[in-house]
């Protein structure tokens, strides 16, 4: 590496691996949480026309107050919350670390958990501290009230489902999370549409809890749309770091007519969660496959030769995530977000056929 580079760039970064997105030209993509579902195509029609009529020679409103009008009300945030928009929930995290790291401030958060929490972390400067999980998932409370008496953590980022294991946390080992740590927690709920369970009505109870939120797993990924709710004087203070356009006009324009059909993201919802019940029971018939309960709209799953089985089933063009070898929790362990019932299916089929195939001798 040349030294001006070593010499210019900062250390962290220079440590950091990028962060990696596989291609998936042609694949059966399951790799990602994407909601597999298109519009109906009568709102895209409706999407064509804001396109046509977008004054897209101006600057969008920097506080996009209609999107946020209709977001308040679609997802029941209460009257005395503010709420800031990101370009993704990653440019949420990534203000909240900004505003936070001090020198020898510390992020925590669980591992495994969202690799972003740590990445974010580094490259704003912070210390990232990662408190283990028990080993079916859940939160170890004695760990992390422990960890956070040693750390005295600035932020503390809960995802609620967690990711990658799926699982909903213990809310009471949340809130006991909330009551003893000095600083800020964040409830990631990207997750939330397809979990029935939120901390919406705890944020009054709470000063220092804050709640986010995105579209991209409801079916906007591709928008880049991201929310934080919680109390005005916090959000006053995170405003100073959100880029003054960060929301373009079209995610401002699309998401609001899409808002307006809220109900149609409701129903691909629930037909994605129906699809994870009857995928999770497939796997479960699998010999030699242990299924963790999900949450959420994937499944995390353990088998013999992973990372070999991952690879196979790259090679037949269907694309999940191989989680084996990112933390010792998670050997042997796989990710498939739930696709459609046709993608479940081929990749039942061909996960079937691998298992089944003898093995061939070198
Ligand atoms: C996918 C994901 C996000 C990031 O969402 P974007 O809004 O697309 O940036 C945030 N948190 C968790 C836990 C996720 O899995």
């Amino acid at each position: 590496m040349s030294n001006l580079l070593k010499s210019i760039i900062r250390p962290e970064i220079l440590a950091l691996s990028a962060y990696h997105v596989p291609s998936a030209d042609g694949m059966i993509k399951l790799d990602a949480m994407e909601n597999p579902y298109t519009l109906p195509l009568i709102l895209r029609e409706e999407i064509s026309q804001l396109a046509e009529d977008a004054h897209i020679n101006r600057y969008p409103d920097p506080s996009a107050t209609s999107l946020k009008v209709i977001l308040r009300n679609t997802l029941s945030i209460p009257s005395e919350m503010a709420i800031m928009l990101g370009n993704g929930s990653d440019e949420i995290i990534q203000a909240i670390a900004l505003a936070t790291a001090k020198p020898e401030a510390v992020l925590m958060g669980v591992d495994p958990g969202f690799a972003m929490f740590r990445i974010i972390a580094t490259f704003c400067g912070m210390n990232y501290v990662g408190v283990p999980l028990t080993a079916n998932f859940s939160l170890d409370l004695d760990a992390m009230l422990a960890a956070i008496s040693q750390h005295r953590p600035a932020v503390i980022f809960l995802a609620y489902p967690n990711n990658p294991s799926g699982n909903l946390f213990d809310p009471q080992a949340i809130c006991r999370i909330i009551e003893a740590t000095p600083g800020i927690v964040i409830v990631d709920e990207a997750y939330q549409a397809f979990a029935d369970a939120t901390f919406m009505d705890m944020l009054t109870q709470y000063p220092n809890l804050l709640l986010m939120r995105t579209l991209s797993k409801l079916g906007l990924a591709g928008l880049r749309l991201g929310l934080l709710v919680g109390r005005p004087e916090w959000l006053a203070q995170l405003e100073k770091l959100r880029l003054p356009y960060n929301v373009g006009i079209m995610t401002q324009l699309i998401a609001e007519r899409i808002f307006q059909h809220y109900d149609i993201l409701l129903e691909q919802a629930a037909a994605i969660k129906a699809e994870r019940t009857i995928l999770r029971a497939r796997l479960a018939t699998m010999e030699g496959v242990e299924v963790f309960p999900s949450d959420a709209n994937f499944i995390l799953f353990r088998l013999n030769e992973a990372s070999r089985i991952f690879q196979e089933l790259q090679q037949y063009g269907i694309l999940i995530k191989n989680l084996d070898g990112t933390h010792p929790l998670l050997k042997n362990c796989l990710r498939v977000t739930v696709g459609t019932s046709d993608e479940n299916t081929q990749f039942c089929k061909t996960l079937r056929r691998i298992l089944d195939k003898p093995l061939q001798l070198a």
